[in-house]
């Protein structure tokens, strides 16, 4: 079955509010249009994908339109004649047609799946949710507003979303009324076709003004698949001298010995920094924070931690979680866990239990085990934002 995918955003967003339009407005750095596209242009079930823009948007479209499987065509005054405009475009071996707005950027595979099986089974099918709210039918305000008609029965009540699906032949009758209609199911059903609802998801939001972004962007973060976190490990040891204060994960130890080494010789703030550098495969601490630099010197590792989440931050990543083992003889440092979790925390900038901190002895073997030194390792996991 050859199935062809119409993106309708072929309308200005007058109530989104002016310049960009709104289909090129970004959530988490990409667009409206690049998400609801690429939602199509990378389904299995799709072979072409037709995007209906307006006319100067067509003429100069956006570099991730210029792709083999995507054809573009110039939108027309309402969203039926966009639509028009694009199945005049289809392929001719095309036998279902999926149209889809643009301004819904989350449609799952899923949704796109059933909607498609649904329509080539019985000709026309919507995606749609059942209502939750109690429907007001309302009939004409004054100037107190509107008052109510009547309560329509709620189970009776489903609300549109996109995709919705239909069978060419189904498609080519609804396209040929010419009342305006909101969506192409009501079009189907003026034509006299019976369209099934298919079941949509609250997360398959309509992005129609600037108050809709904040849902967007926690629903973009939400969606983000596993494969963009990145992991990276991170090791250091210092030796334990005499006169030299024991600073572990930005908390100071009462301790016989200290670690050697520049500033306060943190191990553990020194290990996450490396890690969470190697998650983002931006180098080590070493290349940043050069010991041979004035400026680090004397800067406190958990300050240098800092930076590092910083620098991860405007390579648009965030640290999702980070778990550390320290191997020292003596003291235990159990009873400093918290403080130092909280401390590591702080750095990151996340909340305290993406924070893992666990102690370890090396059972009397070699210079650790002897109470020469303090060693630490760390896994960081970043992602993008
Ligand atoms: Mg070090």
């Amino acid at each position: 079955m050859f199935v062809t995918a119409i993106i309708a955003a072929g309308g200005r967003g007058l109530r989104f509010g002016g310049a960009p339009v709104k289909q090129l407005v970004e959530i988490n750095g990409e667009s409206i249009l690049a998400r609801s596209v690429r939602a199509f242009s990378t389904h299995p079930a799709i072979g072409d994908v037709i995007v209906a823009l307006p006319a100067d948007l067509a003429a100069d479209p956006p570099a991730y339109l210029r792709d083999g499987r995507i054809r573009i065509v110039a939108g027309g005054p309402r969203r039926q004649d966009s639509v028009r405009h694009a199945f005049r475009a289809a392929s001719a071996a095309t036998e279902v047609v999926v149209i889809h707005d643009a301004a819904r950027p989350f449609a799952s595979s899923a949704l796109i799946a059933r909607t498609i099986a649904a329509a080539a089974e019985t000709g026309a099918a919507v995606a749609a949710l059942a209502a939750r709210d109690t429907v007001k039918r309302v009939e004409t305000a004054d100037e107190r507003g509107p008052f109510v008609a009547e309560t329509l029965a709620r189970d009776a009540i489903y609300l549109a979303q996109t995709p919705q699906a239909f069978r060419c032949d189904v498609l080519r009758a609804a396209l040929l009324v010419t009342e305006e209609a909101t969506d192409e199911a009501a079009l189907a059903e003026r034509a006299g076709y019976r369209v099934r609802i298919v079941d949509g998801e609250p997360t398959n939001i309509k992005i129609t003004t600037p108050e809709d972004l904040p849902l967007a962007e926690t629903i973009a973060r939400r969606g983000k698949p596993a494969r963009t976190g990145r992991a990276g490990v991170g090791y250091d040891l210092h030796r334990l001298v005499e006169g030299r204060p024991l600073v572990v994960a930005g908390v100071a130890i009462p301790a016989e010995r200290g670690a050697l080494g520049h500033s306060d010789a943190d191990v553990v703030c020194h290990a996450v920094t490396d890690a969470i550098l190697g998650a983002a495969a931006l180098g080590d601490i070493g290349r940043h924070f050069p010991d041979s630099d004035a400026r680090w010197k004397d800067a406190s590792s958990i300050d240098l931690l800092r930076r590092a989440a910083a620098l991860a931050g405007d390579h648009g990543y965030e640290v999702g979680n980070v778990d550390v083992t320290v191997i020292l003889e003596r003291p235990k440092i159990a009873e400093h866990v918290e403080a130092m979790r909280r401390q590591l925390a702080a750095a990151l900038g996340i909340d305290v239990e993406r924070v893992s901190m666990k102690g370890k002895t090396n059972e009397g073997m070699d210079a650790v085990g002897r109470g020469e030194a303090i060693a630490a390792h760390a896994i960081a996991l970043i992602r993008a934002r």
